[in-house]
């Protein structure tokens, strides 16, 4: 189709034509830009074409699903300015190089966890999740209102990135299990697949973590190459299926008490947008954090009942062997922040926020918890 020049001009008028289609019409940005002396706005503002690179498999429920639904909130509030395509892990980059695909410009954008980033910067788990660590809501009071955030962007500003708070699952479960957890003994010879710091600190007790990829979990528990897995809680892990294949859930998950997600922006890319579509960005995280965290609740009490009316089995860790795993994760802590200087500034502000936030729900949230909310005889074993 061709279109005059004059046509043109009255589409924009009447705002008939898309901007995209404009942009076409002209073959491309730079003809737009020298034609844009006197014509509205709009024909000048440039479009941002980002690629997002994620940790999760393509559409992830919930946390996938964040990733979409910020690209969407930020084309809308950017009138088109910025478009986001969203990839799933393994779609362009594999997914553990989205970090780096981001850091280097390969793509503008990216989703993940920072603890998958230990390995290039141990200090970056502090910011997702430790075991014994902060749950959403303090992690949130520690990043948004405790100078975490300061931190976070200094470690991220050596790799060229800007990290935002993204989201977060809420205090996860402590996993699925063929045997009954009656003391540390128990862990002795235990093959779970659980990730990270969790990961070290089981093989402190004896255990042997096993790494499986999300698709191998399922089958590794039926045929007994593992005897137990943490996943996320309810809502994930019905979807899962793993009740169907292991008798007991215990809670909690002491591993990952609410781990946050987060999305990184390439740091050149962003120091060089204006600054409404810097803030929509970072508006975007902020609603995508509090979206994440309130689905993650909801979903998961549903599905609570599900596993209820199932008839599964929810068991709790005994207090000892908690209280074990609480100091074999210090010695794994301590491990870390021995060897890095910089992991050690952010565990002290983590560690010494984690202390008074601890204080203040102890005369609020726990006395809610135990106090004043109604609780159901839920007969934990
Ligand atoms: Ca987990």
């Amino acid at each position: 189709m061709k279109i005059s020049r004059k046509s043109f001009f009255k589409g924009i008028a009447f705002g008939t034509v898309s901007l995209p289609f404009l942009i076409r019409a002209f073959g491309g940005k730079n003809h737009a830009q020298e034609d844009s002396a006197g014509t509205p706005n709009i024909l000048t503002a440039k479009q941002y074409r980002w690629k997002m690179v994620t940790t999760w498999p393509p559409n992830f429920p919930i946390i996938g699903e964040a990733c979409n639904k910020y690209a969407e909130l930020v084309e809308k509030m950017s009138g088109g300015r910025i478009r986001i395509r969203v990839y799933g892990g393994n779609e362009l980059v594999p997914a553990l190089e989205a970090f780096d695909t981001v850091r280097t410009g390969g793509a503008e954008i990216g989703s993940g966890a920072a603890y998958y980033w230990a390995g290039k910067a141990p200090a970056a788990q502090f910011f997702a999740s430790v075991p014994f660590g902060m749950n959403a809501q303090q992690l949130n009071a520690w990043i948004i209102g405790g100078g975490g955030l300061q931190l976070w962007e200094e470690l991220y500003r050596d790799f060229n990135l800007v990290p935002m708070a993204g989201g977060n699952t809420g205090v996860q479960m402590g996993g699925w299990f063929n045997r009954e957890i009656n003391s540390i003994q128990d862990l002795k010879g235990l093959k779970m697949r659980i990730p990270g710091l969790g990961g070290k600190v089981l093989e402190k007790a004896g255990g042997s973590p096993v790494l499986l990829a999300g698709g191998e979990i399922y089958t590794g528990l039926e045929r007994g190459v593992i005897d137990a897995t943490e996943w996320l809680g309810p809502y994930h892990d019905t979807l899962m299926g793993f009740h169907d294949i292991a008798k007991y859930y215990y809670t909690p998950g002491w591993h990952e008490p609410g781990t946050m997600l987060e999305y990184f922006v390439n740091k050149e890319t962003y120091d060089k947008l204006p600054a409404d579509l810097q803030a929509i960005l970072q508006t975007a995280a902020a609603w995508s954090n509090l979206w994440t965290l309130s689905q993650m609740e909801a979903k998961n009490a549903e599905a609570l009942t599900t596993l209820l009316e199932k008839g599964v089995s929810i068991r709790r860790f005994p207090k000892e062997l908690i209280n074990q795993l609480r100091q074999y994760t210090n010695e794994v802590i301590t491990d870390i922040i021995d060897n890095d200087p910089f992991s050690r500034r952010v565990y002290e502000s983590y560690d010494s926020f984690r202390n008074k936030a601890a204080n203040y729900s102890l005369i609020t949230e726990k006395e809610f918890y135990d106090k004043i909310q109604k609780n159901s005889e839920l007969d934990l074993g």
